[in-house]
């Protein structure tokens, strides 16, 4: 079978679309946290579709509400009113704090972004957006200009009037870590420099204040675009009141802060139900997708009504967006996340998880740096720990392939593509994490055996 579906691939399929592992998974079936393939063999998903399997493959409560709204209503496009837009709505802005409460549905992230980049632009009547290095906000050829990896930008224009700015990687980033001025900071799973401590972050500040002094049209910035940590790039911990500062700093030069919650949202990061909270601000924009739809299509940017407003003169239109069916399953995931603790889930099993990934940190010479918040984990690889060179890419798809066979699925990402990131469905409970980090262990005793 996997030999006709490879035939199939390489006839029918956009050699674009890449698939993990060497020898492609044939996967047919999901349930919760787990994966089958056509042969029957289970893996654990620690990477649900790209951090986007929310609350478990085909959660139950989510397929029954579905399969109602199957049975009724699937699509009208805007031109008609429908119940279950209101409802989705009314509660998904019920999660947010200010006065964010306008919504616009979409079907994808970067749709959200384009839109918001869009609205930014309305509302400010500037053009120039920018973003930090190593963040992805999406595919488009608008975003690619925003997207920072090269990966991702390929022989298309960059995007005109988006720049990135620096690099605020405590792990890799241009001062090589945070460094706080009381005592050296050992930045492990984020900054926590005491206030006005965070050389670092001041210098990461006195950058973006440059920016946009000398390279803005004067005066003018339209937004400023950032993820709570960042995903693809890998698991990217900004110093302690970063956000917060570079935020204050864009308001002062007349732009919008949008926060990409693409893969922070929905209690991913355990202590908060949005990422942004953990950085004590609230954007102007709050764009979303994944985790929202459990894997279903769905996305939406929501803001305050005073810059939804600036669309008001303009007409926008987006035929799949905000329908019936991937509103009703939006709102049956808002109910899951609350009924079943999710956030709370992501959060225990998520700090157990990182104290046992330090272990291996603290055992093996090639792991590097372990980070992140709840269910949103990054593992970086190195050749060795002092110089932080990176691990050759077979070298991190041996420990990958390996962690395969044994049955655990995880992605990859960073600049290197040597972060190995686990992000999965977080409904995984403390058994198996155990399971896990068992394994995960024995592929890196593998890799030392060699
Ligand atoms: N923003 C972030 C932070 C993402 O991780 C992604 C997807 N990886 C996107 C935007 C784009 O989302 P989509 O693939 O749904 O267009």
């Amino acid at each position: 079978e996997l030999s006709k579906v490879k035939q199939v691939r390489s006839d029918n399929l956009n050699p674009a679309l890449f698939t993990y592992y060497k020898k492609p998974l044939l996967v047919h079936q999901g349930h919760m946290q787990w994966l089958w393939d056509v042969d029957g063999t289970r893996y654990l998903d620690l990477f649900g579709g790209i951090v986007t399997v929310s609350v478990g493959h085909c959660h139950p409560t989510v397929r029954k509400r579905a399969e109602e709204q199957l049975g009724k209503l699937w699509h009208t496009t805007n031109i008609y009113l429908h119940p279950t837009i209101h409802e989705y709505a009314e509660k998904l802005t019920s999660t947010l704090p200010g006065n964010l409460k306008v919504c616009y549905f979409t079907n994808s992230g970067s749709e959200a972004n384009d839109m918001a980049v869009l609205m930014s632009r309305m509302y400010t009547g500037s053009y120039d957006i920018l973003s930090l290095r190593n963040c992805y906000h999406g595919a488009s050829p608008y975003l690619m200009g925003l997207t920072a990896l090269n990966t991702w930008r390929y022989n298309v224009p960059s995007g005109f009037g988006m720049q990135q700015t620096m690099n605020p990687d405590p792990y890799r980033g241009p001062w090589g870590g945070a460094r706080c001025r009381d005592s050296p900071c050992q930045v492990q799973r984020s900054c926590d420099c005491a206030e006005g401590q965070c050389e670092a972050g001041d210098r990461y500040l006195e950058q973006l204040e440059d920016v946009l002094r000398f390279s803005m049209p004067k005066g003018k910035v339209g937004a400023f675009f950032a993820e709570s940590i960042q995903g693809v790039g890998g698991t990217v911990q900004f110093p302690k009141n970063f956000l917060k500062r570079a935020f204050e700093k864009i308001r002062e030069h007349g732009g919008l802060c949008i926060s990409d919650e693409v893969q922070t949202g929905f209690g991913r990061t355990g202590t908060h139900f949005w990422g942004f909270e953990g950085h004590d601000v609230v954007p102007d924009i709050v764009t979303m997708a994944k985790g929202m739809g459990n894997g279903f299509p769905l996305a939406a940017v929501v803001t305050t009504p005073e810059v939804a407003n600036s669309m008001g003169k303009a007409l926008h239109f987006n035929t799949y967006g905000g329908n019936p069916l991937s509103c009703a399953v939006g709102s049956s995931v808002l109910d899951v996340i609350e009924e079943e603790g999710i956030q709370n889930n992501a959060h225990v099993v998520g700090t157990y998880f990182l104290s046992e990934l330090e272990k291996l940190r603290d055992d093996f010479e090639i792991v590097g740096d372990v980070r992140g918040k709840g269910l949103m984990i990054g593992v970086e690889l190195v050749q060795d720990k002092a110089t932080k060179t990176p691990l050759p890419a077979e070298d991190v798809n041996s420990v990958w392939e390996d962690m395969k066979d044994m049955g655990v699925l995880i992605g990859k990402g960073g600049v290197y593509s040597t972060v190995l990131r686990i992000k999965p469905p977080m409904c995984l409970s403390m058994e198996d994490a155990k399971f896990s980090i068992a394994v995960f262990r024995r592929a890196l005793e593998n890799y030392t055996a060699k």
